[in-house]
């Protein structure tokens, strides 16, 4: 079974189409990254599998059934994610981690994320990569069979991104499947196992990130791919 099936899918807002036809399905157990320039359809792909927006047309499955069926099954970090400011990561974990049957212990969960010395600290007072493991701890805590995460480790120094990465791996080795987008292609493809590019809300390249690096740079065959989206989109 796929855990995530999108075929024909078309998301409009108004003129624009945010998605002009994707198609893709992603197996058990992968990592997968989702690259494209700004505005290629990552963030709304994203949305549809969390159920937070609808199709205009085509299909969305996420864990055989419709995205919103398999909610509780799916961890996500958005990058528009909110959250209180005054509680504190021990409470806000606890809090989250009681609407999973399957949930981790508290303790596990911020010794994996490294925030064990932050749990009494309320989300006000953490740093920018801190918060961003903290939405990671959120993600996770759950035990979740789909990992979705959207620009995950933008605001992490290196070390953070490395034990993030360790994480997101663990999670998949244990069965997870993760879908990533990001703008970092040494991450891509030091990290997934799969690279699907986008371009004007379609995929214009999908396999193994080395295969689609033509001639070994990965930057070279995504300016090449991204390209015409930025242009303006299929004007040739
Ligand atoms: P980035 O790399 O900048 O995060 P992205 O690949 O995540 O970009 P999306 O956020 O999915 O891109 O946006 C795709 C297109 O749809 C863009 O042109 C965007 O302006 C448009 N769009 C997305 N959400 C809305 C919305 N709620 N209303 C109107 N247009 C939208």
């Amino acid at each position: 079974m796929d855990v995530i099936a999108m075929s024909g899918v078309v998301k409009s807002y108004g003129d624009v189409r945010a998605l002009d036809g994707l198609d893709l399905r992603v197996e058990r157990g992968l990592v997968v990254a989702l690259l494209g320039a700004n505005g290629a359809g990552k963030t709304t792909t994203f949305e549809l599998l969390l159920d937070l927006v609808r199709p205009t047309a085509g299909r969305v499955e996420v864990l055989g059934g419709p995205p919103g069926a398999a909610r509780g099954r799916v961890g996500a970090m958005l990058q528009s994610a909110g959250l209180p400011e005054q509680v504190t990561v021990r409470e806000l974990v606890r809090l989250v981690g009681r609407a999973h049957p399957r949930a981790l212990q508290v303790h596990e969960v911020l010794a994996r994320t490294g925030l064990g010395t932050r749990a009494r600290r309320t989300v006000t007072a953490l740093s920018g990569g801190e918060r961003q493991r903290l939405l990671l701890a959120l993600a996770l805590v759950g035990q979740p069979e789909l990992l979705l995460l959207d620009e995950p480790t933008a605001a992490m120094d290196v070390l953070s991104r490395r034990a993030f990465w360790e994480q997101a791996r663990a999670a998949a080795a244990g069965g997870a499947t993760v879908l990533f987008a990001t703008h970092d292609l040494a991450e891509v493809a030091a990290f997934a196992d799969r690279a699907v590019v986008l371009a004007g809300g379609r995929v214009v390249a999908d396999g193994a990130p080395a295969s689609l690096a033509l001639g070994g740079d990965l930057e070279a065959a995504f300016v090449h791919l991204a390209a015409p989206a930025v242009a303006g989109g299929g004007h040739r």
